[in-house]
């Protein structure tokens, strides 16, 4: 797998460029993926507000990188996590008396965190009056919401803005620093109307569609070599369950890269990959360790490569195509390639 992190800090520089906004760019998650600790070292010249993470684990190993910017935890953590969070001095968002009251006893910045129709995390927008006395007695440095639809054309981004706005308009003082655009909100939006913005998809190379008024370059590639090939008798199958079948005799290229690298199973006898630039069906059900791949219509030679996602030649494989290949989303097929392949990054 190869990272293109000098495309990575030019998706947020475009992106920064387009909201007119500081980032708090989301390595939650491992970057999506592609490696929190080399993702967030690049970006870290681009002076981002700080960096979003969704566990307390997650922020202590950018702790242990020497990354000193606030860390921002966007899943709802339990009093009883709060010192672990505190220890590797962390931002908590919150939403709940409790919690807050049990943080800025020791003080220390906290984001609020306002559910405006996502119905996942924070405080209702319009049950904010039961926060009241605690807001007054403990502001927060900064408020944020989360929307559900942001690449959808269907005016909800408008209705969550509208709540958001009627939210804010309720809290006792307004906060120093108020966000609410994900990448797609951003594209959309344009200059954002807060005071940062939260990307996290768009920086790793996933854009929201082809009509989109900004688009990201492509980041992650995964390539394999071709170790074994055979020819294949009409009638052969290739794989287990015997899934597919040869009609005419057939030249089957073997790679060491299966579903445990993910490599989706859902891509065999469903997809192409690349091969000298050129697509090459991958045939019968993708295994764990090896997928294969029918190459009898290119020069294909051992020890070529086959890509599955990236450049190959002036071919490219998108991580939407590949995603919309395995039934999965963009963010899924990221997120699920990160258990054995070893990580290239280059430009960082
Ligand atoms: C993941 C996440 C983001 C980034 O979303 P993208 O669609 O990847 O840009 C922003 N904010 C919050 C709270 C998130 O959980």
């Amino acid at each position: 797998m190869e990272v293109d992190l000098g495309a990575v800090v030019r998706n947020a520089e475009a992106l920064s460029r387009h909201a007119r906004a500081p980032l708090i760019p989301m390595v939650k998650a491992d970057a999506y993926g592609l490696g929190a600790v080399p993702v967030a070292r690049a970006l870290d010249r681009l002076d981002p507000y700080a960096f979003g993470v969704s566990s307390i684990a997650e922020g202590e190993e950018l702790r242990a990188a020497g990354i000193a910017r606030p860390i921002l935890c966007f899943t709802p953590v339990r009093v009883d996590d709060l010192p672990q969070l505190r220890a590797a001095g962390m931002t908590p968002t919150l939403s709940t008396a409790e919690t807050i009251t049990a943080w800025t006893h020791e003080g220390g910045a906290w984001h609020l965190a306002i559910d405006t129709g996502m119905h996942r995390a924070g405080v209702n927008w319009n049950q904010l009056d039961g926060l009241r006395a605690t807001l007054s007695a403990h502001p927060p440095t900064g408020v944020f919401t989360h929307f559900h639809s942001a690449e959808a054309d269907d005016g909800s981004m408008e209705r969550q803005e509208e709540r958001f706005r009627a939210a804010l308009a309720r809290l006792p003082e307004r906060p120093t620093f108020v966000h609410a655009e994900n990448s797609a909100g951003i594209v959309r939006r344009g200059p954002s109307a807060w005071d940062a913005v939260r990307p996290g998809v768009f920086l790793y190379g996933v854009g929201s569609g082809a009509g989109a008024a900004l688009q990201p370059e492509p980041v992650a590639a995964l390539h394999a070599r071709v170790l074994e090939l055979r020819e294949v008798a009409p009638g052969e199958s290739v794989s287990y369950g015997a899934t597919w079948r040869a009609r005419t005799t057939r030249r089957i290229a073997t790679v060491a890269c299966g579903y445990a690298d993910g490599v989706r199973r859902a891509l065999g006898n469903a997809a192409t990959a690349l091969c000298q630039g050129q697509p090459v069906p991958i045939v019968g059900v993708v295994t764990m360790d090896m997928a294969m791949l029918d190459v009898t219509d290119v020069a294909c030679a051992l020890g070529d490569t086959i890509t599955f996602l990236g450049r190959n030649g002036a071919a490219l494989r998108t991580v939407e195509a590949v995603a919309t290949g395995a039934g999965i989303s963009p963010y899924e097929l990221l997120t699920g390639l990160r258990l054995r392949l070893p990580r290239l990054h280059r430009g960082g």
